[in-house]
């Protein structure tokens, strides 16, 4: 490892000894004051537990390198909600470094250490480095960080996962949620009444695992749900989270087939998706209680079969631009959550009005109660073409996820912004592991951007 490696990886040891689970920043805006005091850097900070260091020792233009100082804290025993009181341990396995039974926190440590050491470095350069706060979880440093602070006009964000690769867009995400009529009316006709779970599907992220056929537990019911006549619901439950596949689905419903005729459409269905679902399980139970049914019922079944699931539209590299995940539905609290992503302004007006035409025709009411920005890489970026320049191996790509660029390049106009990074596994996981090789051609790579630009 050359010398520049060597430090960036000094100082990625030295964050990992400091807690810094989202929420608990506090430790690490100590840490880099301290580093901007001992380097003679000014700096400034906020309650928000930003931090900005800036570098002028060229009369270049000046650029902002970004990362975040918060990190997910999972362990083996708990991969949910673990609560951090102490470092992290690293252990390497060849090119791979690890963590002792936690998540590693390369995401986004690595990038928090390459940057220090650029600016401990003695490479001329005229940087303003913003690291930010809370970006796991609400991205409240980015949208609260002071900008009247920053003058750059391009900036480059340390918060990717592939080696040689520059990210030119991520997706904005909204968050749609449909409100129900919770009105129900008494079933008068003699009806035979189920309860319906689907359930074993394997579920995953609506950003990162949209496009892998891996099913949606509200569609498949619906699917089977539309087999039975007459059908009337009572109610519908499954799935949380706005960016979370659904893997689990409960229905109650009444219809006029028997019990056994029921038991047939469930093998059958089973076994028509048993191959490209076969880890889902489908129960049911006959209810003897006549109960009531939801008004909204039929409107709802309707809406959920011409919802379009998953991957909308690709470009013309096979990259997923535009998506949507009906996740939580839950007709006793009288909520739907719709996660949608766009990874460009046109698709994203374009499917929310869609989205938006399907609830008016079927009387669903709707709002959009949260955004949070993409960003795109200017049209003949100087910025990307440098980077491309400094690094003929690089590729572009896309990431259908939201980060905090695009809340810096919605604040920041015309801010120029790409995403470079080594190579990060399984992040926010116990498997998080980064492979150091990719370390040292970042740092190469950026150091070489910092010396020509
Ligand atoms: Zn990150």
């Amino acid at each position: 490892m050359n010398d520049l490696t060597d430090s960036v990886m000094n100082y990625f040891r030295q964050i990992s000894a400091i807690p810094r689970q989202s929420g608990n920043e506090q430790g690490m805006q100590d840490y880099l004051i301290n580093f901007a005091c001992k380097h003679n850097l000014s700096y400034y900070q906020d309650e928000h537990k930003n931090v900005i260091i800036y570098k002028k020792t060229t009369d270049k233009e000046p650029i902002i390198l970004q990362a975040h100082t918060d990190m997910v804290y999972v362990t083996s025993t708990n991969p949910f909600c673990a609560k951090q009181k102490k470092g992290i341990k690293l252990m390497q396995k060849g090119q791979w470094l690890t963590a002792k039974g936690t998540s590693l926190g390369a995401d986004d440590g690595i990038g928090v250490a390459m940057i220090l050491s650029f600016l401990a470095s003695d490479i001329p350069c005229n940087i303003e480095a913003v690291f930010t706060a809370a970006e796991e979880t609400t991205m409240q440093g980015a949208y609260q960080i002071d900008i009247s602070k920053l003058t750059a006009k391009k900036l480059i964000c340390l918060d990717g996962f592939e080696n040689n690769t520059i990210v030119v867009s991520t997706a904005s995400f909204t968050d749609f949620l449909i409100t129900l009529d919770q009105t129900t009316q008494t079933l008068d006709a003699d009806y035979h009444w189920y309860q319906i779970t689907l359930k074993g599907l394997i579920g995953g992220h609506s950003g990162f695992d949209i496009d892998k056929q891996r099913g949606n537990s509200h569609q498949l019911m619906t699917k089977l749900l539309k087999r039975f006549p007459n059908v009337f619901l009572n109610r519908f439950v499954g799935g949380y989270q706005f960016n979370v596949i659904p893997t689990e689905t409960s229905a109650v419903f009444a219809t006029n087939v028997d019990e056994g005729a029921v038991k047939d459409v469930i093998e059958a269905f089973i076994n028509e998706y048993s191959q490209l679902y076969p880890s889902m399980e489908i129960s049911s139970l006959k209810i003897d209680r006549p109960q009531k049914v939801l008004s909204c019922g039929n409107d709802l079944l309707n809406f959920f079969e011409e919802f379009q699931y998953g991957v909308l539209s690709k470009d013309n590299q096979n990259n997923v631009i535009a998506s949507q995940n009906l996740s939580e539905v839950n007709t006793d609290k009288g909520s739907i959550k719709i996660g949608l992503r766009a990874n460009s302004k046109n698709e994203e007006q374009s499917m929310i009005a869609e989205l938006q035409a399907l609830c008016d025709k079927h009387h669903l009411t709707w709002s959009i109660v949260d955004t949070q920005p993409g960003f795109e890489t200017l049209p003949n970026s100087k910025l990307l073409s440098d980077l491309q320049q400094t690094n003929p191996n690089a590729k572009t790509i896309k990431m259908h996820i939201a980060v905090e660029c695009g809340i810096f390049q919605n604040r920041i106009k015309n801010l120029d912004t790409v995403i470079i990074s080594p190579t990060i596994l399984c992040a926010h996981s116990v498997q998080e592991r980064l492979d150091l090789d990719s370390v040292k051609n970042t740092v190469n790579w950026l150091e070489k951007y910092l010396r020509l630009n």
